[in-house]
Parts: C-alpha cells; structure tokens; sequence
C-alpha cells in the first residue's frame, strides 16, 4: 500500500525552484544562458530577515537544465511557514515563501486554497493572480495549461515570441516568457504551488504518446515539452522526468483535515473516440449515437497504474475532505441536445467508463467528503456529481468546481446562455469571466467563492460572482 511518508509529503510542498535565467525584459528571451554550470546557494529561514536560518544548500545551475535548481529541503516543521531565497555570484534573489503540510495527523480547522488553470499570455493581463495575491492562501493549485505552445483567439494584449513550440528550446522560452510576467512570479514567491498539467504544456488535446495531428515525431516533443516543464516548476529533483514520462500523480495531506490526490488525465489517457477525418486524433464533438466506441468499457483515463493508485491512496484516506484535483470537467454537458445528445470528447464526457470506475472508488472506499476540481473549460461550472452521472435520479457521490481560465478565452454571452439553458444539472455556469475559485475548508464546511476579473484592464480587481458552501458529510452543493 502506498502511504506517503510525512518526509515525502513535506519534500513537496517544499520543493523549491529557481530559474537563473529568467529574463527581466521580452526582448532578453532569446536563451542566451552562459555555458557553464553557476554556483547557486539556497538558505531556507524562519524569518524574514534571515536571523534564523533553518537549512543552506550550495547547488550548481546547469546549462542542461536551463539553469534551474530543483532543491529538497529536510529538516522543516510541519504545519509552519518559511521563507527562502537564492545567492549565486553576486546576485540574491527576492525573498519566497512557503509553507510546510500539515503532520497527517494534527488538527488543522482552517485551509484556504485556490484552483487556477490556463493562463494564454496573449490572452489577458495577470489580473486573476493578482487578485489571488490579496486572498492569504495556503496552497496554490493550478490544473493546466501553464503554458500555451501556440497563439490563438480575438484581442490580445501581449505576443509570444516566435511561433509554436516544439522543441527544449522553444518550451523553455514559453515559460521563460510567461515567468515575466511580475504578478506570476509575486504569487509564485508568495504560496506554495502544486501544479498539473492539462494539454497546452505540450500540444493542444494530445493523449498518452499521441498527437492531434498523429505526429511520428511526437514523443521527442512531448520529452522537450516535460523537461521544460519540470525545469520552470516546483517538483522534487526525484520527479526529474525521462523517456518514458513524467510521474505526475501525487497525494499530499494537511493534518486531519485535507487530502489532495493530484491527477494526470492526459498523459495516460486513450486517444479521444471518433476524431475528426481532417486531424486523425484529438478531440470533437459528437452525437453519442454517431460514436459507438465512446462507450468501450476498456479506454481508460488515468490508465491502469494509476488507477489502482487512485484506489490504494483513497483506502488508506482518513482525512476530512478529499481534493482531486484534475484537469478537466466531470460532470457530463450536452452540447447539442435539441439535435441528440452530443459530447465533447476530451473532458471526461469522452471517457465514460473510465468516469464510472472513479466515482466507483470514491463509493467503494467510502471516500470522506469528495471535492472534484478542474479546469481546462474556460468556464466555471459547479455541480454535485451523481454515482451515474448521467442520471439525474442517481445518488450523489462528490461535489465538483471547475474553475475558469486566469486568461484564455472563453465563451460568449449567448454561447453562454445556450449551456445552461441545456444542462440543468449545473448549479452555476459561467464562460464569460476569467479568475478562479477561492476555497476555505474548516471540519465542517466548505466555502467556495467564485472569482471573476477583467483581463484587458490591468488594474481590474476581482469581484464574486457566487458563494457555495459543502457540508460535512453531505456531497451538495447550497449556493450563498
Ligand atoms: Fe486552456
Ligand atoms: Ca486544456
């Protein structure tokens, strides 16, 4: 059985990461890393003024991983705040904070987190960060689509450079280019981050060792795309992706009160069912009659590995509330029921078996308190998710926040209108506004505010747009 010690568990919530390279100016992108290894030393304190200085660690930055340090800190309390900051030559950089997990059995009654995904730099101003600055979190959880490897949609307010990424160099200028951005690096300096990825990373609705386009040259991409990834984000030195992937699955806990089992729904994932004749692969929209292998009892999600993962770390859960925090929407949408039902096949709706056998787990292990979140939609959505979830008439087994895009473009008032009129089994739906949702879990109820903000103004602040609460021991959601 895996159980995760509390020194796994606090090694990533502490994990720490610098990138030397990172260019003050758009203009200085252009990798021009100096070729030898940098000596960089890394001190970890109590305090701010770094009278107490807790651990030190002299690490080199390597060309070979674009001048990142990836630094496991032992040693720390749990359950307390830190901060940390790097020297290397001359230079100190700004001072980070962070803050260990909670020891899985302490009382904790009181966790603030927020879900964020898919930030297009073109898209939009930082706003939504900002915003998440200013809401005293714990725990920072973005779901994917960090990065965006290509330039789409209506009124950008800022361009990538140069065109889509494909190889290491390209996927490190992009989260180079992203990490620029000021209110990105203030809100990584501020809270701990635990990301996942969705499909933008790498290519838009790759699945498992397949690419939209049926690429014969994917997996090399795919490869460069993770060692950039890790290279730019906070995971342990021992998630150092190789050929065969990324472990990107991992459960953490805060004291008695929380449990996050963090997803990877694309890497070990079938390709999507019935894919459109002009790409070869990726996703669509169907009518559910027009698209038999939808319903293959074998096509997997998570894949098998994980999966049985999934089961074990929920067994052994004796947390208060359970996070999976994932990807995409569960909660099924019909996108065009005037003409028969009709399914996107990318989110989980294109996968139903592989939905049902989830949600079979949180039955069979009796799951205390299941929270789903996600992103990838551009939408807020906010649901309580039934056993089938098909079946209005069915039991309610989780409750489930997807939240929108920080930037990327969502959908029209009307397109809008359109999806809730068609799916009443949502509480909320909103395509309109960009943000997040902000959580604040005690022993006995959940709060969730969903947060929108304008993207083209700079200065925009974010507003809510609607509450929800989720008691303890019953999966609904009661709005206000
Ligand atoms: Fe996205
Ligand atoms: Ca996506």
């Amino acid at each position: 059985m895996h159980h995760p010690s509390r020194r796994a568990a606090l090694a990533r919530a502490l994990a720490l990461v610098a990138a030397a390279a990172v260019p003050r100016r758009a203009r200085a992108v252009e990798p021009r890393m100096v070729p030898e290894p940098v000596p960089v030393s890394v001190e970890v304190a109590e305090d701010e003024a770094f009278a107490t200085v807790v651990a030190r660690y002299d690490v080199r930055a390597v060309p070979a991983f674009a001048h990142s340090v990836h630094v496991d800190v032992d040693g720390l309390r749990p359950g307390r705040w830190y901060v940390y900051r790097f020297h290397a030559g001359q230079a100190t950089s700004p001072v980070g904070r962070t803050r260990t997990a909670d020891a899985p059995d302490a009382a904790v009654d009181r966790l603030r987190f927020a879900i964020a995904s898919c930030q297009h730099f073109e898209h939009g101003w930082y706003t939504a960060h900002r915003g998440l600055l200013a809401e005293d979190l714990d725990l920072m959880l973005f779901l994917g689509d960090y990065i965006y490897e290509g330039s789409w949609g209506d009124d950008p307010v800022r361009s990538y450079l140069g065109g889509e990424a494909l190889t290491l160099a390209d996927y490190r200028v992009r989260h180079a280019q992203h990490k620029t951005d000021p209110a990105l690096r203030a809100l990584h300096a501020a809270v701990p981050w635990i990301t996942t990825w969705d499909d933008h990373e790498v290519e838009n609705d790759w699945a498992g060792d397949r690419s939209e386009y049926l690429d014969p040259g994917f997996l090399p991409r795919r490869a460069a795309a993770f060692q950039a990834y890790f290279e730019h984000l906070p995971f342990p030195r021992s998630r150092l992706p190789g050929i065969d992937g990324f472990r990107m699955h991992d459960t953490l806990t805060f004291g008695s009160l929380a449990r996050f089992c963090v997803l990877d729904d694309r890497q070990h994932r079938d390709p999507q069912p019935c894919p459109g004749p002009s790409k070869g692969g990726g996703s669509t929209v169907v009518a559910d009659a027009a698209c038999p292998s939808l319903g293959d009892p074998a096509r997997t999600m998570l894949g098998a590995d994980q999966e049985a993962w999934v089961d074990r770390t929920l067994a052994a859960s004796t947390q208060r509330w359970t996070i999976l925090a994932q990807q995409t929407l569960v909660t099924p949408v019909d996108w065009n029921p005037e003409a028969g039902k009709h399914t996107w096949t990318d989110g989980w709706d294109g996968y139903p078996a592989a939905r049902r056998r989830l949600l079979g787990t949180l039955k069979k292990r009796k799951v205390s308190n299941p929270v789903i979140v996600g992103g990838d939609v551009h939408a807020s959505y906010v649901s309580d998710v039934r056993l089938d979830p098909a079946d209005p008439r069915s039991a309610g087994i989780a409750t489930e926040f997807c939240g929108t895009s920080i930037t990327s473009q969502g959908s029209t008032v009307e397109e809008n209108e359109a999806t809730i009129r068609d799916n009443p089994q949502f509480a909320f739906i909103d395509g309109v506004h960009r943000g997040y949702v902000a959580f604040e879990l005690g022993p006995t109820t959940l709060t969730a505010r969903v947060r929108g903000v304008d993207t083209k103004d700079p200065l925009a602040v974010p507003n809510t747009l609607a509450t929800f609460t989720v008691a303890d021991g019953a999966p609904v959601v009661r709005r206000g």
